[in-house]
């Protein structure tokens, strides 16, 4: 186990064994909706997307946005997209595919805007859910795993852009998050 980890929440083992899953429930409720993109938000999604994906045998195109948020305050969380889907998702079954839910603040952005472009259907397909953080209810259709309230890094997940290539899913010990 890497030293800054307190301990290792899921294996890489049990990280595939549930995208695996997950996938499986996307291909039955994809098969009879041709022309799926997948839209990945950038940049901890990464590695859940194409682990995913390779996963799925059904025809479709992936699509990356990357936004930029602030934590949320007495003010609401503020979220920015700063680089934008290049694909038109107009008319088209779109899955939002996110690294972890939290309050619910950045999806909630994320649907908003996504939805008035008018794709024919918009769902969300989350590696983490933190359920028992959420301040605005937002729609979540397919999710691996739901975790406690703690700060978790690897599997593309950061802390000062760190860890990201950790294999696993761990908590990141006391001492180094600074939250
Ligand atoms: P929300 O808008 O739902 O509060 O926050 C979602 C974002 O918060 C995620 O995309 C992620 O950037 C960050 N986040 C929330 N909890 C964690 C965590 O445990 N670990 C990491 N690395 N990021 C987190």
């Amino acid at each position: 186990m890497h030293p800054d980890l307190e301990r290792v929440l899921f294996t890489p083992q049990q990280i595939q064994a549930r995208i695996a899953e997950v996938a499986a429930e996307i291909e039955r409720d994809y098969a009879s909706r041709p022309g799926l993109v997948l839209a990945a938000v950038l940049k901890g999604s990464v590695f859940f997307l194409t682990d995913l994906c390779r996963a799925l045998s059904l025809p479709l195109r992936l699509d990356f946005l990357a936004i930029s948020s602030f934590s949320p305050g007495a003010g609401g969380g503020r979220v920015r997209i700063e680089k934008d889907l290049d694909l038109d998702i107009s008319g088209q079954h779109v899955l939002l595919v996110e690294d972890i839910v939290d309050t619910g603040f950045t999806l909630r952005y994320l649907l908003e805007t996504l939805s008035a472009r008018r794709p024919e259907s918009l769902q969300v397909c989350t590696l983490l859910d933190k359920t028992s953080r959420r301040l605005l209810p937002v729609p979540v259709h397919y999710r691996c795993f739901e975790i406690p309230d703690r700060f978790v890094v690897g599997y593309g997940l950061d802390y000062q852009q760190l860890y990201r290539n950790l294999p696993c899913l761990g908590i990141l010990r006391s001492g180094i998050f600074r939250g």
